[in-house]
């Protein structure tokens, strides 16, 4: 992937420099605007990245994230401190692989906007990946910065307690159905089929669901442990850590959805 990027009018990308397993080829920035610049998910305290973004705006006025996971935002509040900009977002809840020092200066919730002579971005709350996660729609080009929501050629890992995959669900369907013509991943290229790659993820997700409860048929009061190998049979053995946080995902999602109950974390599936 090219470091800078100028994706359409007024929307610029740049590359963190932190590729890895979990990021791919690394974080996505934008910058919205030329005069006045927000900047979204600057990304982890990296000061080569930190200088290019400010070398791009003559003036930042605001830094946005989508959530506060440490490969999206922990650079926020030394930029906007460093430019005297305005600090958005939600804020980290308390718990584990969250980024503390986001204190946002303006909380942004459902529908909230950022309008400027230049540009309008929306907020949209798409909890699911993490219980704070925003996703931006930036009105002018009908596409949407979409942080770890959807990312580009990678599943994204639903990590509860703050992970949840029904809130998930839904949150990809509203993406969906706001009919955006292009999403800006968080990792990964601009997605211009955004429609067939959003089915795409809730058929896989239901069809991986379909298979916890397949498997919790023949195997009753068993734990995420118990089932991944059943589940992810596709998946190698190194991956198996990160495969349990996904399948106790989809077991709270059936407890939500009353399709089983749930007894110190053994699951057993409810008579249909
Ligand atoms: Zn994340």
């Amino acid at each position: 992937m090219k470091t800078v990027v100028q994706l359409s009018a007024g929307v610029r990308r740049v590359l963190a420099p932190n590729p890895s397993m979990m990021t791919g080829p690394g974080t996505n920035t934008y910058l919205f605007g030329e005069d006045a610049v927000a900047v979204v998910d600057p990304g982890p305290v990296i000061p080569e990245h930190m200088d290019r973004i400010r070398k791009l705006a003559s003036q930042i006025d605001w830094v946005l994230v989508t959530h506060t996971h440490p490969d999206h935002s922990p650079a926020a509040r030394a930029l906007a401190d460093a430019c005297g900009a305005e600090l958005l977002g939600m804020p980290p809840p308390p718990t584990a692989h969250q980024d503390q020092t986001f204190t946002p200066t303006r909380v942004l919730g459902d529908g909230d906007v950022l309008e400027t002579d230049e540009f309008r971005l929306v907020a949209i709350h798409t909890p699911g990946h993490a219980s704070n996660h925003l996703c931006y729609l930036h009105e002018a080009s009908n596409s949407i910065v979409t942080g770890d929501h959807v990312t580009d050629g990678s599943t994204v890992v639903i990590n509860p307690p703050d992970g949840n995959m029904r809130d998930y669900l839904s949150s990809l369907a509203r993406v969906r159905d706001l009919r955006p013509d292009a999403l800006l991943p968080g990792h990964g290229e601009r997605i211009t089929d955004p429609t067939a790659v959003i089915d795409w993820i809730i058929d896989h997700r239901l069809a991986r669901e379909a298979k916890v409860q397949a498997a919790l048929a023949t195997q009753p009061n068993a734990t995420a442990a118990d089932l991944v190998p059943v589940v992810y049979q596709d998946v190698p053995e190194h991956l198996y850590g990160w495969a349990e946080r996904s399948l106790l995902a989809h077991l709270i999602k059936l407890v939500e959805d009353g399709r089983a109950v749930v007894d110190d974390r053994h699951y057993t599936l409810l008579p249909e």
